[in-house]
Order: C-alpha cells, then sequence, then structure tokens
C-alpha cells in the first residue's frame, strides 16, 4: 500500500485526503493546530457561537461529490439549505436591494429599487453564464501545468473562444458599460474581494463569480459552516485516515531532489508522496528553507491577496432588516481599493460586510440575540501599524452601521474578539494573512499561480488556496481533485 502524508488540515488538506484514500492510499495528515479546518474554524464567545472564517457557502455539489466517491449518501452526513436572498445591499442614499436567489426576481427588484433595466441585469448574467462556460473546464477543473490539459478537446474548444473570456479589460470598465446605475456597477464589482482583488485593475473575467452564485445557489450547511470541516473528517476517519494534531511540519527532508519524508518534533515520517495543504510561500521559505535554488523565485514573489479585519460581536437585539449575509457599501468604492491596494490601509469608509449566521442557526445566540461578523477587507499584513488601524476602523465602522440601521450599535455590544492579518498569518500560516493566496489583480493572474506540483522537486504536491486554481472553499476542493487525480 501506497503511503500519503499531508501537511495541513485546511478544506482542501481534508479533501485531498479523502480522495487518496479511495484510490487506495494509506494516509496521514499532520495538523499544527489542535484542531481541523485552517482557515475553516469556529469558536465560543460567551454565549455566542461564531464561524471564524469563510461565511458565504457556494458550489456544495464538490462536498457532495467526496461522499458519493467513498460510495456514501451525502445526505446521510451534511446537509444545507439554500438561501432565497443571498444577500442584502445597503447603500448609503438609503438603497436597499435584495438579492434573490431568483433571477427574475432580482432583476425585478433591482429594477424597482434602482431603475436598471431588467434586461441589463439579465445580459449581465448571460455574459457572466458565458465565461464560465469558456474557463470551468481550462482554469477551474483541471491543471494548467500538464500537458494532458491542452491535448483536451474542450480546452482546444474554449482555447477558441478566449477572446470572450474579456481578460483585457478590468472587472470595473466592464461592469461599467453593463449599468447605468453605479449601485450596480459597486455591486458586481465587489465580487472581485471574493478571492481578495481589486476590481479597478482585475481583468473581467472575474465576472465569471456572479454565474456561480446566482446560477448555482449560495447555501447555509445545517450546523454551520464548520460542519462542512466536521463532516468531511468524520468521512476522512472512516476511510482510514488518520490526523495527527498538534503536529506542525518542520521540515520537508529531499533525497537527491525527491521529496521522501517530513519532520515532526524532532521525528522523521516518510511516506511515498507529499502533499502540502501549508501555504505554499510558507512551505518553502519553513520547510525546505535549505534549498533555496530549489525555490520557483518569480511564482513567490507575487503580490498577495488582501485580508480581512472581524469584529466577532454579541449584540444584544434582533434586527428584522438584516439577513444571513448583508453589505454596506463604501460612498466611494475606488477610494476604498486605493487605500487597500496603494497605501496599504484602510479607508475612513469602509464597505462593511456582516454576516449573522443565528439567522439561520438560532442557538448561535442568545433569546432577542443576534451573533454579528463584521469584516472589512483590508491589505496584507506588511508591517502596518495595526493597532491604530484597528481603533480608528472599529470607529467608523460603527458609525456606519449605526447611520444606516438608524440606531446606536456601540451600546448593543455584550462581548467583543478581533481577528486582523497578523491572526490570520499566526493561526494558519498563511503568508502575510493574506486569505486567498495571491491575488487575481493581473491580466495573467491564472497562469501566474503555483502549481498543484513541484517542478523543481519529486513527489511533492500542493494543495489549498494559495495554488492553482485558487482561494475560496470551492476552488480549494477543485485543487484537491487536480492533485489527487496527478498523483494517481
Ligand atoms: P487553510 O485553511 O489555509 O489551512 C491550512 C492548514 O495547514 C491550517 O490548518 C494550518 O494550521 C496548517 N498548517 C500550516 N503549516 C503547517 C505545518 N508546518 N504543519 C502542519 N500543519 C500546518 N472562502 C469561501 O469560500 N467563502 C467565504 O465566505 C470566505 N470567507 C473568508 C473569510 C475569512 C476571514 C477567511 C480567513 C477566509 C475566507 N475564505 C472564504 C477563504 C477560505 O477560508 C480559504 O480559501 C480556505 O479555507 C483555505 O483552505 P486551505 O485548504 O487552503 O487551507
Amino acid at each position: 500500500v501506497k503511503k500519503a502524508l499531508i501537511i495541513g488540515a485546511g478544506i482542501a488538506g481534508i479533501a485531498t485526503a479523502i480522495r487518496l484514500a479511495v484510490k487506495g492510499y494509506r494516509v496521514d495528515v499532520f495538523e499544527g493546530n489542535s484542531h481541523p479546518g485552517g482557515k475553516l474554524s469556529e469558536f465560543e464567545q460567551e454565549d455566542f457561537r461564531f464561524d471564524a472564517g469563510p461565511s458565504l457557502f457556494t458550489m456544495p455539489q464538490y462536498v457532495d461529490e467526496l461522499f458519493i466517491l467513498a460510495g456514501k449518501n451525502p445526505a446521510d452526513f451534511f446537509n444545507y439549505q439554500q438561501l432565497d436572498v443571498v444577500c442584502r445591499y445597503f447603500y448609503e442614499d438609503g438603497t436597499i436591494l435584495s438579492a434573490y436567489a431568483d433571477e427574475e426576481q432580482f432583476a425585478a427588484e433591482v429594477n424597482q429599487q434602482t431603475g436598471e433595466a431588467v434586461s441589463s441585469v439579465k445580459e449581465y448574467l448571460k455574459n457572466s453564464a458565458n465565461i464560465y462556460s469558456i474557463t470551468n473546464h481550462v482554469f477551474l477543473e483541471r491543471s494548467l501545468h500538464r500537458l494532458k490539459t491542452y491535448l483536451h478537446w474542450d480546452t482546444l474548444r474554449s482555447v477558441f473562444r478566449f477572446p470572450q473570456i474579456d481578460a483585457s479589460r478590468t472587472m470595473h470598465k466592464a461592469n461599467q458599460l453593463f449599468f447605468k446605475d453605479k449601485r450596480l456597477t459597486q455591486l458586481y464589482d465587489r465580487y472581485a474581494t471574493y478571492n481578495g482583488s481589486n476590481p479597478y485593475t482585475a481583468p473581467a473575467t472575474l465576472n465569471v463569480i456572479p454565474h456561480l452564485e446566482q446560477h448555482y445557489g449560495a447555501y447555509f450547511p445545517e450546523g454551520g459552516m464548520y460542519n462542512i470541516v466536521s463532516s468531511l473528517v468524520k468521512l476522512a476517519e472512516s476511510l482510514g485516515v488518520v490526523f495527527h494534531y498538534n503536529s506542525p511540519v518542520e521540515e520537508i527532508v529531499l533525497e537527491k531532489q525527491s521529496a521522501k519524508a517530513v519532520k515532526v518534533k524532532g521525528e522523521l515520517i516518510s511516506a511515498d508522496v507529499i502533499v502540502s495543504n501549508m501555504d505554499v510561500w510558507f512551505t518553502y521559505h519553513k520547510l525546505l528553507k535549505q534549498h533555496p535554488h530549489l525555490f520557483p523565485k518569480k511564482i513567490l514573489r507575487q503580490e498577495r491577496s488582501s485580508s480581512a479585519l472581524i469584529f466577532y460581536w454579541g449584540i444584544n437585539k434582533q434586527f428584522a432588516q438584516l439577513n444571513l449575509h448583508n453589505i454596506f457599501f463604501s460612498n466611494d468604492y475606488q477610494a476604498e481599493f486605493d487605500h487597500i491596494w496603494q497605501q496599504k490601509n484602510i479607508y475612513r469608509d469602509p464597505t462593511v460586510y456582516l454576516n449573522i449566521s443565528s439567522k439561520y442557526k438560532p442557538d448561535d445566540a442568545p433569546k432577542g440575540c443576534e451573533n454579528w461578523f463584521a469584516m472589512i477587507n483590508v491589505p496584507s499584513n506588511t508591517g502596518q501599524d495595526w493597532g491604530s488601524l484597528i481603533t480608528i476602523a472599529r470607529q467608523n465602522i460603527l458609525s456606519k452601521l449605526s447611520r444606516i440601521l438608524g440606531e446606536d450599535i456601540s451600546g448593543l455590544i455584550l462581548s467583543e474578539s478581533i481577528l486582523d492579518p497578523r491572526g490570520i498569518e499566526n493561526k494558519t500560516s498563511s503568508y502575510q494573512g493574506s486569505l486567498y493566496g495571491t491575488s487575481s489583480n493581473s491580466q495573467f493572474a491564472a497562469f501566474l499561480r503555483h502549481a498543484n506540483r513541484s517542478s523543481s522537486i519529486k513527489n511533492l504536491y500542493f494543495c489549498g488556496g494559495s495554488v492553482h486554481p485558487g482561494g475560496g472553499i470551492p476552488l480549494c476542493l477543485l485543487s484537491a481533485k487536480i492533485v489527487s487525480d496527478w498523483i494517481a
């Protein structure tokens, strides 16, 4: 029996473990933390429960697929419910838009609240679907780094349609042309942040993302986001995968440029293949630091994705006008992104994302209360004075929410914790605290991400948000598929 060893129990590491176990490998997962999930984690704060990281769940079929592969019925282990309203958008001018899952209903809502034509929304989503049909086989479901991909008929067919993926103009430029109303341009520009990028520089190819949300839907997992992790770990264990917690890998040991073993607590553990789910930058700089000549230097120098600043608040009230996902838009989106990407600090009027899981899982908060996860996009950690940035941002977020909701929010806060880019970096070994590995701000970003296999070190593979095809739960799950198919 071949032995596979996985460094990190993030969502991609767990999914890779399941896929390799199904293929007959004996799999051991070494995780530095005391629990699995990486960025996908949960915690309790007095009587409130919070999902600490990801809160938006899309493409649940990639999770189901893992149960099916193992010969099990997904519904016996993991369930989720589709959201009727994906998000509620609040603008400073008083406009409130409910993003209905149903396309017709959403287009009608947009028309009613903003006057934008129903046909603009429909045309926009048609374009988004078209980009998806060209990119999914080439950029998302396969490795860009294997000849096999390019010999595939789907790839060739897609290559002929490449001009339609709109890679030479920015997302913002493209969106402006679709809509007369600035509020709609802003709404669709925001999808750049789904992979930590800047809509004013990222290619319009990223306009594929709205299709995923509108067409395939957004969901809430029964039991909360962390249940994705818990149920997949259970599945992995039922297949014989062994998880070793509190076991940070200290080194990847090479023999003639081939990965042979890892060092954990001073002990060498060998394997036939080694898969790193640790951020690729740290995999090289921490675990392979004796071999700098083997580093893919250009790739490791790439710009990192943005990070996040999150306030977890126990709130002593329930707000009927709020939903599971809520966005409070900045009045000047360009200034906000300028601050994140050029000035590397935080704009005074940031867009606030407010997630309230107790809307769907009432026992996440005591009676009459709500658990608020208030997040803004911030630059990755390059040594800013976070202490003072956080103090100012907290004040600005609270005044924005109080202004738009017409109520003093600071008086309702029962408990608080804060996560900033330094915390994200420390807790999950994500270089600079980036949420999604590298940014997608350049036209060629999709081709520049690190491959799922090392080109200089044999037997060393990579999965997770810092490598191809990218960050976010769905893409991390796809990386697990790509890497396990490659290994097998
Ligand atoms: P990670 O979660 O990065 O985990 C890597 C694991 O490896 C960690 O457990 C770490 O402890 C372990 N590790 C590292 N080094 C070592 C070592 N040397 N030895 C052993 N173990 C090690 N995505 C969405 O789809 N929807 C969202 O709404 C969303 N929102 C987000 C909000 C926040 C605040 C954050 C932080 C992320 C968000 N994301 C979202 C992104 C998503 O969480 C990530 O893309 C995804 O979870 C990354 O998974 P991963 O497999 O790359 O591993």
